[in-house]
């Protein structure tokens, strides 16, 4: 029809531009009913896109797939549609960002905060003790970070029965998806405008994603502030990577189009090594700075070092070591890895800790509308509640990367089982409320079969920081994940099979 190129001067044709436009933006939850070839035929324009774009990840069965890249690539787990968000919660994730990010940064800077907060916790879980060792012993010789740089992502449920937008968890630490998150709102972008008379939804309803780009300027920017032009941007990387397209999207990303002043005047290097390979290779000089090779390194952006996996050995730990006593800018901190415990968000969730904290009365009240309920286990009457009705609670110890969590029954289990050996090792979890999201269906594809199911979203909206001694450079909210799981499933983890990257339709 014509009627969208003519000017809308008479009544009938105003009422005929009212129905298009209205089709334009149907809601996303019409959706399930579409046409099975249909889907058919749009599955199979994704799988081609994700394959041109690289939206990709290393093939599980493929048993180099995760060392060598450009070997047994496989498209990334996606959701075909993207997934229906109410615009004003969304506004309220990202408006909360940068305050996160502030907050972050000031809990960093107090060692007695954190040492005191996790001190029980240390005495019975190996790993958060060895990175508090790394921590105390940095206190002890007044190391200082006068250039810090937060890659963080705060990851959000929309609890359907209140209508609160309630924060899971921030990751301070490899914060995944920023790369790859980015393409997804390409690749749906992409889809509802080729789609558009099928569909009838509206393409510019997706945000613009610019995870990567953010990333990438605030590494670029790092590394200027380190102010050697021949120092290096290391990425600290696992032995074995299948999610290693997502990194090298930062890397290929950040000279050039991100930060073009840059590529003219330097030439930024990033270089790839294993913890193991740093306790190798890495020297500490006189002054400082940290030689790996022969390479001197300005920034650290850590994609690995957050799971006790990931420190199989002395050597791993010598070198975690040795970059926090270095002078590169470590993305994290020891003390921003602690300060994005289970432990301090359950700390920072207290009474009056915030105020610790932050100054601003606003910003304090934005931040802790997005707690949900968290409690220590000392609490004896949440753990007698959960006790009872364990289907409200999630049990959280301190780890990282998914899989961790303990859900349902084998919480009550739990938690009588650490009654009856009445042990410090309580110290080990903390309690949270269980969220839960809408459940709605959707299209999930992985490994090229498209198929519906019942599945619910996390929100994830990246954030990047940077400041030096005397200034905040960058503190930003840039860009988005969101994560689709089967509601079935308890755990959200994509690399760890239970969910698909998505993105976000406001509605
Ligand atoms: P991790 O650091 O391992 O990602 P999370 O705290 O993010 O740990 O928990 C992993 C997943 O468990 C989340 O992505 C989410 O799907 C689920 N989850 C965590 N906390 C809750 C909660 N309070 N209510 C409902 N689901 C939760
Ligand atoms: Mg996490
Ligand atoms: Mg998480």
């Amino acid at each position: 029809s014509s009627s969208a190129l003519s000017p809308i001067n008479s009544g009938g044709r105003a009422e005929e531009m009212k129905t298009q436009e209205e089709k334009s933006t149907q809601p996303m939850s019409d959706l399930h009913n579409i046409d099975p070839e249909l889907i058919q035929r749009m599955a199979y324009d994704a799988l081609v896109w994700t394959s041109i774009h690289g939206l990709v990840v290393g093939d599980k069965s493929v048993p180099r797939s995760g060392k060598v890249p450009g070997v047994g690539l496989v498209h990334a787990p996606i959701a075909l549609l993207p997934m229906s968000f109410p615009e004003n919660h969304w506004k309220q994730a990202c408006e909360v960002s940068p305050i996160f990010n502030e907050l972050i940064d000031r809990v960093s800077l107090d060692g007695e905060f954190l040492q005191e907060s996790l001190s029980r916790t240390k005495m019975v879980d190996a790993f958060t003790s060895r990175l508090m060792d790394i921590h105390s012993q940095m206190l002890e010789n007044g190391k200082r970070e006068e250039i810090r740089l937060g890659l963080h992502r705060s990851d959000y449920m929309l609890d359907e029965q209140t209508k609160l937008l309630l924060q899971i968890e921030i990751n301070t630490i490899s914060a995944s998806f920023p790369g790859l998150g980015s393409l997804v709102s390409e690749l749906h972008r992409s889809l509802l405008n080729q789609y558009k008379e099928q569909l009838g939804l509206d393409s510019r309803r997706i945000p613009r994603n610019a995870a990567v780009n953010g990333f990438a300027e605030a590494l670029a920017k790092a590394w200027e502030e380190y102010s050697n032009p021949r120092a290096v941007v290391m990425f600290v990387v696992q032995t074995e990577e299948r999610n290693m397209y997502d990194q090298h999207w930062l890397s290929t990303e950040f000279p050039f189009s991100c930060f073009p002043q840059l590529c003219n005047t330097y030439d930024v290097t990033t270089i790839r090594k294993t913890l193991a390979e740093i306790d190798e290779q890495g020297v500490l000089q006189p002054d400082g700075t940290l030689l790996v090779g022969d390479q001197a390194i300005g920034v650290i952006y850590f994609r690995a070092g957050y799971a006790p996996t990931d420190y199989p050995s002395e050597s791993e730990w010598r070198a975690r070591l040795l970059m926090e006593q270095s002078s590169a800018i470590k993305c994290p901190s020891i003390s921003y890895h602690l300060a994005g415990t289970k432990k301090i968000q359950q700390e920072l969730a207290k009474p009056n800790v915030l105020e610790r904290f932050l100054e601003n009365k606003d910003d304090i009240a934005k931040i802790r509308k997005c707690f949900a309920g968290l409690w220590s286990l000392d609490d004896s009457d949440i753990v007698k509640d959960a006790i009872e009705r364990p289907e409200f609670y999630v049990m959280k110890p301190q780890r990282e990367g998914g899989g961790n969590n303990i859900y349902g029954d084998d919480v009550r289990k739990s938690l009588l089982r650490l009654q009856e050996e009445g042990a410090e090792e309580n110290a080990a979890y903390i309690l949270m409320q269980r969220i839960f999201p809408t459940i709605a269906p959707t299209y999930l594809m992985r490994d090229g079969i498209c198929h519906k199911d019942h599945a619910m979203s996390e929100l994830g909206i990246y954030g990047a920081y940077l400041r030096n001694k005397e200034n905040v450079i960058m503190n930003e909210q840039c860009g988005y994940l969101m994560r689709t799981k089967v509601s079935s499933s308890n755990e959200g983890g994509v690399a760890a099979g239970f969910a698909v990257l998505d993105s976000v339709y406001l509605n």
